[in-house]
């Protein structure tokens, strides 16, 4: 089985709603057919953007895909501020984003609440992007393989094989985020790998064969190639730089030639 390649790029808690409009029209334009045949390309807008980027995806038929950044894990209630799943559903999200370190930081989000909303995604058919990394620390005493093992097991809790093979799994090291310091290819590769092979453990050949597994920390168009190259990293999770319209698409184009150079590799 050929694993399709995602691009999902994380806007974070950037732009007004026209800025968004703006900059999804601008990657309308620069991404052309060849590059969505090959490669999944989303965009992962805040909350109130998601309704506006949605109508310009469908009446100018673009063919990225949106997502959020978080949910709740709850369906619904008194919980003020809160988005659902049911919300996101109905806003046409394929994705969402789960246990992003910067909500694990900002937000205290431990690995018990990030299942909770891994299993909301699932229960509305929204496609959990569940990130994992070390920080500093952890990298620095070497148990950065050990760390992100034990948040995917405690985050993957309950989910059946099915749901895995049909998710995402990011790893992001948190000292790579927005620090412009991206991992080595073969850092990515290691734990990239120890992931698909502890989902192989937890599951069986064939959903760690299917699951796809992206890398994320300061990507760019100049560094994708080499990530992309490894054979259990099928795309990138990418921040600062998917603001930026002409760099988002090269780093797709660029990662969708790389791939029909070479698709046996992540097979
Ligand atoms: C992210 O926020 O998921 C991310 C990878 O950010 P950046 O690309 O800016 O490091």
């Amino acid at each position: 089985m050929t694993r399709r390649p995602l691009i999902a790029g994380n806007w974070k808690m950037n732009l007004t709603h026209v800025e968004a409009v703006e900059l999804v029209r601008k990657l309308g334009a620069a991404l052309p057919d060849a590059v969505h045949d090959v490669v999944e390309v989303a965009v992962l807008p805040a909350f109130p953007h998601l309704h506006p980027v949605r109508t310009v995806l469908a009446t100018e038929q673009l063919r990225m895909v949106h997502g959020a950044q978080d949910l709740a894990p709850q369906d619904g209630g008194a919980y003020t501020g809160d988005v659902s799943g049911p919300m996101l559903a109905a806003l046409g999200c394929r994705y969402v984003l789960v246990g992003h370190s910067e909500r694990r930081e900002h937000h205290h989000e431990d690995d018990a609440l990030v299942n909770a909303k891994v299993h909301a995604a699932l229960r509305h058919r929204l496609t959990p992007l569940v990130c994992v990394g070390e920080g500093l620390g952890v990298r620095e005493q070497g148990r950065h393989v050990e760390h992100c093992r034990a948040q995917l097991d405690a985050d993957l809790t309950a989910v059946t094989p099915a749901q895995v093979a049909a998710s995402v799994i990011a790893y992001e090291p948190v000292w790579a985020i927005g620090t412009g310091r991206v991992a080595t290819p073969d850092d990515a590769q290691q734990v990239c790998g120890a992931l698909r092979e502890r989902v192989a453990e937890r599951c069986d050949a064939a959903t760690a064969g299917a699951v796809r597994i992206l890398y994320g920390g300061s990507v760019k168009a100049d560094n994708v190639a080499e990530l992309v190259a490894r054979p259990d990293i099928d795309g990138a999770l990418v921040g600062g730089a998917s603001l930026d319209a002409d760099e988002f698409s090269r780093l797709c184009a660029i990662t969708a030639g790389r791939y029909r150079g070479s698709t046996d590799e992540h097979s």
